[in-house]
């Protein structure tokens, strides 16, 4: 496995020295090398003179998973809002990773889906989700980014602490990974640090011992575990579908995703809550998915050939820490650091492109925006992907944590969005809505149009059992249409899907 040739950050100073001022070239750190710290390094690099991001792993120079992102061994689809957001801060990716093999797959048309109890009808598709693997989406976006000479790396190398004081935060202090706890630390100086460091992030601990206030921390842990293993494409002509989707919900908590990614290779991922947690051996994990609400995802396994080992996953709970409110100058969290969600709803790498767009438009908004202004509205570019995830865990049995109580103010709201999921599955109005929505690429206010609202009124027929659709090709035959036909239906910005 290749290395991404790295342009090192020198000048890592003593201890305690102070930020760049006056006619020294500002500098920006960012702390974390994944999905939010190269995004956040693209905005940056337009307003700061160097920006350095400072990475604890070696990042590969090839799609493959690295130890710092354990995460990226499970099913990661790109809803259209991130898709967007992408695709304006490094125009032409979606077309790379469509190119890479990413496969392009049309919601509802593609999928076979059970969400809110019901089965979605295969009516034509009004969002498409790119499923290609997460290793493949941030390899590529590494790539584009990591060529803009602005940026440079500090790889194998952990931030530790921070260099400041409660007013402002003036650098991190960093050591080469694998040296002792005390050893060779050093300060790096800088006008800017970013937290990108992901769901556990150790800012806030950081920033306590610096004497500034650490943010509030919110959060709500329904205690889903995800199992998960690659399959050889499979022959199974069964079914005209490129995937099966089954979304837990208070009733039935069990979860499936089988959907393809790029290599021929199909990944599945299973899910169950705290006490059910699917098993990490293949017999287990096959057998496991007999819980399920219908038997065609164990149909599925049975005949499929595995060709990784299954690997777990626990630590999925809603954190949001409120950076906005409070918080030292010079001193930013991004993507997961900021706010990390329970990964069933799809939504963390497109929040980190939404939290990067946020970002470029709060730098461009004034000649010298504080940083309480910027984070507000990096913190904003999160709501609606916490709404949705927080707001969904609450009714989740068992769900723990100081973001579980439902509010009495909430009670209608939910009562309606619940009959929108119910109408979502036969009504192809409602549904389009709905998708858009949880895609992330129109507000939830969107749901209470007038003509939403008059559809989700009227109770409707169910949606017909649609592992077929009628008339469509076997999924092998619509797979390599898929993967290999043209990539031009993603035309920019807020279009196309
Ligand atoms: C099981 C699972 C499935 C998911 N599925 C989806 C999905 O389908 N769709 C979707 O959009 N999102 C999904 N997500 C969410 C997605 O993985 C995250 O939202 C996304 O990776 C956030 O990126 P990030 O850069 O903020 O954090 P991360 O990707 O977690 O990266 C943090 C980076 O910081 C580095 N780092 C950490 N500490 C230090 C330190 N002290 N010094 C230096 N470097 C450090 C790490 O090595 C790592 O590179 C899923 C998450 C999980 C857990």
């Amino acid at each position: 496995m290749g290395e991404v040739p790295e342009r090192t950050a020198e000048a890592l100073g003593g201890r305690g020295a102070e930020p760049s001022s006056g006619a020294s070239p500002r500098r920006a750190v960012v702390i974390g090398g994944s999905m939010a710290g190269l995004l956040a390094a693209r905005v940056l690099a337009d307003h700061y003179a160097r920006v350095t991001v400072v990475e604890r792993d070696r990042l590969p120079e090839s799609a493959d998973p690295r130890p710092g992102v354990p995460q990226s061994r499970h099913t990661h689809v790109l809803v259209t809002g991130g898709q967007q957001a992408l695709e304006s801060l490094l125009p032409g990716l979606v077309g790379e990773l469509r190119e890479a093999g990413a496969p392009w797959v049309g919601v509802p048309r593609d999928l076979v889906q059970w969400q809110a109890g019901a089965w979605y009808r295969r009516t034509p598709a009004t969002a498409h989700l790119l499923t290609g693997s997460r290793p493949l989406t941030e390899w590529l976006i590494r790539r584009r980014v990591l060529a803009d000479p602005r940026v440079e790396t500090a790889q194998g190398t952990e931030v530790v602490g921070l260099e400041g004081d409660a007013a402002r935060v003036g650098g991190v202090v960093v050591r080469e990974r694998g040296s002792g706890a005390s050893q060779g630390l050093r300060s790096l100086i800088a006008d800017l640090v970013v937290d990108a460091s992901g769901r556990s992030s150790k800012a806030p601990g950081w920033l306590a011992a610096i004497g500034a206030e650490p943010p509030r921390e919110e959060t709500l842990d329904t205690g889903l575990a995800y199992a998960s293993c690659v399959y050889r494409a499979e022959a199974d002509d069964s079914t005209d579908s490129l995937g099966y989707y089954i979304v837990p919900n208070p009733g039935q908590v069990h979860g499936a995703v089988v959907l393809p990614v790029e290599d021929g290779r199909t990944l599945v991922t299973l899910s169950g809550l705290r006490g059910g947690e699917p098993p990490t051996d293949h017999d287990g994990f096959t057998d496991f998915a007999r819980r399920l609400p219908d038997p065609l995802v164990h149909r599925w396994l049975v005949k499929a050939e595995p060709v990784s080992a299954v690997h777990g996953f626990r630590n999925t709970a809603n954190i949001r820490r409120r950076y906005d409110r409070s918080g030292p100058e010079g001193f930013l969290a991004t993507g997961d650091a900021l706010c990390a969600f329970n990964p069933v709803y799809g939504q963390g790498m497109a929040v980190a492109a939404l939290n990067a767009v946020a970002l470029r438009e709060a730098l461009g908004s004034r000649r010298t925006p504080g940083t309480r202004h910027v984070q507000r509205a990096v913190f904003r570019s999160s709501q609606q992907a916490w709404d949705i995830s927080a707001g969904s865990d609450k009714t989740m049995p068992g769900a723990t944590g100081n973001a579980a109580a439902s509010r009495a103010v909430d009670r209608p709201v939910n009562w309606y969005l619940a009959r929108v999921q119910r109408r979502a599955a036969a009504d192809p109005l409602v549904g389009a809505a709905f998708r858009s929505a949880l895609s992330l690429a129109s507000p939830l206010t969107s749901l209470f149009a007038p003509r939403i609202a008059r559809a989700v009124r009227s109770e409707g027929r169910p949606a017909p059992h649609p592992t077929r659709r009628g008339g469509g090709r076997p999924r092998a035959a619509r797979l390599r249409r898929e993967q290999h036909g043209p990539v031009n239906q993603f035309t920019g910005p807020r279009s196309g899907t």
